[in-house]
C-alpha cells in the first residue's frame, strides 16, 4: 500500500471538507428551555459550587477526565525547526485527531507564542485547571528538559513531552525486543547514540533504566567525552571516558541509535560494528542511513526507521495516545518511569502475539521476527495492553487518585 502523498493532496486534506482537521462536538441534551437551564445558567451554579468546595469534583462533573491539552510553541516543528507557534498549529491538531481516534482522548491544541521558558511555564500553569493531562509537543532542546522539569514538578496533572519520553518508550519496546532476538544480554550491550538532543537525552536516560551499561552518546561536535568542555548539563550525565572518536564509538558496537538527521553515520561505521547490530536510523523524514544500505554490509542487522514504508516504524502513535489514556483513566498525578517502562514493555509484549485477520487482511503476514519487533499503529489491541499497563503502573507506583481499580476489569471496559 503507497503512503507517498502530494503537496496538494495534503494542503486538500487540511482545508476540505472544513479548514483545519478538528471540532468540539457536545455530550449533553439541549433541545428544551429545560435542558438550557440545566446546561447554563442556573443549573450550571450547582456543579460550580461543588467543584469549588471539592477541586476533586471537577473530574465528576466537567470534561477534565478525558481531556488533554497539546501546547507547543513551535520552536522544533518536526523536522522544520523553529516555524513559530501559529505555523505549528497544523501538527498539534493532529495529534488531537490521533489522540481522539486511537484512544478516544479528547484534546484542545494550543500553540503558545511565547519562548521564555519562566513565561512558558506560567502560561501552561495558568491554563492547567482545564486539562486532566499535558503533553508537550515540538519545543526545542534544551529548554524543553527544563519546561518539562518545572511542570512535571509543580502540576498535580501528568506532563509529557512526547518528542523525549514518546520516543523512548517506542525505542525502549523495540530494544527489548531486537535484544531478546540477538540472544544478548541487554546488561552486555555496547550502545552508541548518534544525537543529544530532546529524543536522544530521553532515549539514553531510560535505556540506563533498562540496563544498558555502555552507552557512548554523540552530538554534532562528536562523541560526547570527558574532555570537552562546551557541554550543557543534559549532556554531561552521558560523558564517557573510553573513547573520543565516533569510528572507536562504533567499533564493536551491538547497537547504534540515531536521533539526529541524515547522513551522521555511515556504512562505513556500520562495518566496524558486530555481525548481527541493532541499527534503530530515527531521523525524519530521511533517515541517518536506509536500511538497504545496513544491510548490504550487514545483512543480519535488524534496522527500525520512523518511516512507514520500511520494516519496523517506530512511531510515537504507538505510545501517547494509550500512555494518556491509562493516565487520565486512574487519574494519575504524573507519568513516572514506573508507567513508561510498563508501556514499553506491553508494546514489546504485543509483537509477540499472532496479528488479527482484519490486520492481516490490510497489511499481509506479520510474525514476530527482525523485520517485525514492534506493533503496527492500527493494531487495535495496543489500546488495551498499553492503557491497561499504565494505568496499572500509575497504581502500583502510588500516583493514581482513583481509589478502586480493578485490572481485569479495566481491560474488559477498554475492550469494549
Ligand atoms: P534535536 O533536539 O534538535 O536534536 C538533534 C540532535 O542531533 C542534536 O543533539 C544535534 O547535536 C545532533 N546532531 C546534529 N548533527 C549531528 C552530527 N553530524 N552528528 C551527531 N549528532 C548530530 O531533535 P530531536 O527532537 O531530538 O529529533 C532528532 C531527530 O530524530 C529528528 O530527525 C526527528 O525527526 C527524529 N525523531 C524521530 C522519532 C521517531 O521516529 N519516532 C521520534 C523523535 C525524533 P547538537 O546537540 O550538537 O546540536
Ligand atoms: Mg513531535
Amino acid at each position: 500500500m503507497s503512503t507517498k502523498v502530494t503537496k496538494e493532496e495534503a494542503l486538500n486534506y487540511h482545508r476540505i471538507p472544513t479548514p483545519g482537521k478538528v471540532a468540539i462536538a457536545t455530550t449533553t441534551r439541549l433541545e428544551t428551555q429545560k435542558d438550557l437551564s440545566l446546561a447554563y445558567s442556573p443549573g450550571v451554579a450547582f456543579p460550580c459550587e461543588e467543584i469549588a468546595k471539592d477541586p476533586a469534583l471537577a473530574f465528576e462533573y466537567t470534561s477534565k477526565r478525558n481531556l488533554v491539552a497539546v501546547i507547543s510553541n513551535g520552536t522544533a516543528v518536526l523536522g522544520l525547526g523553529n516555524i513559530g507557534a501559529l505555523a505549528s498549529k497544523p501538527v498539534m491538531e493532529g495529534k488531537a485527531v490521533l489522540f481522539k481516534k486511537f484512544a478516544a482522548v479528547d484534546s484542545f491544541d494550543i500553540e503558545v507564542d511565547e519562548t521564555d521558558i519562566n513565561k512558558f511555564c506560567d502560561i501552561v500553569k495558568a491554563i492547567s485547571p482545564t486539562f486532566g493531562g499535558i503533553n508537550l509537543e515540538d519545543i526545542k532542546a534544551p529548554e524543553c528538559f527544563e519546561i518539562e522539569r518545572r511542570l512535571v514538578e509543580e502540576l498535580e496533572i501528568p506532563v509529557m513531552h512526547d518528542d523525549q519520553h514518546g520516543t523512548a518508550i517506542i525505542t525502549s519496546a523495540a530494544l527489548l525486543n531486537a535484544v531478546e532476538m540477538m540472544d544478548k544480554k541487554i546488561e552486555d550491550l555496547k550502545v552508541v547514540v548518534v544525537g543529544a538532543g530532546a529524543a536522544a537525552i530521553a532515549c539514553s536516560i531510560m535505556y540506563k533504566e533498562l540496563g544498558i551499561k555502555n552507552l557512548i552518546m554523540c552530538d554534532s561536535k562528536g562523541v560526547v567525552h570527558s574532555g570537552r568542555t562546551d557541554l550543557n548539563k543534559y549532556k554531561l550525565n552521558f560523558v564517557t571516558g573510553s573513547c573520543t572518536t565516533m569510528e572507536e564509538a562504533f567499533t564493536d558496537a551491538d547497537m547504534v541509535l540515531g536521533l539526529s538527521k541524515p547522513g551522521t553515520f555511515t556504512v562505513e561505521h556500520i562495518k566496524l560494528m558486530s555481525e548481527e547490530p541493532i541499527v534503530f536510523a530515527l531521523a525524519n523524514p530521511t533517515p541517518e542511513l536506509f536500511p538497504e544500505e545496513v544491510k548490504a554490509v550487514r545483512p543480519k542487522a535488524i534496522v527500525g526507521t520512523g518511516r512507514s514504508d520500511y520494516a519496523n516504524q517506530v512511531n510515537n502513535v504507538l505510545g501517547f495516545p494509550y500512555i494518556f489514556r491509562g493516565a487520565l483513566d486512574v487519574q494519575a498525578r504524573t507519568i513516572n518511569m514506573h508507567m513508561k517502562k510498563a508501556a514499553a514493555q506491553a508494546i514489546a509484549n504485543l509483537a509477540k502475539q499472532p496479528i488479527s485477520d482484519e490486520l492481516r487482511a490490510s497489511f499481509g503476514e506479520l510474525n514476530y521476527g527482525r523485520e517485525y519487533i514492534i506493533p503496527i499503529p492500527f493494531d487495535k489491541r495496543l489500546m488495551v495492553e498499553v492503557s491497561a499497563a499504565v494505568a496499572n503502573g500509575a497504581v502500583e507506583s502510588g500516583v493514581a487518585r482513583v481509589k478502586e481499580f480493578d485490572l481485569e476489569k479495566y481491560r474488559e471496559k477498554l475492550a469494549s
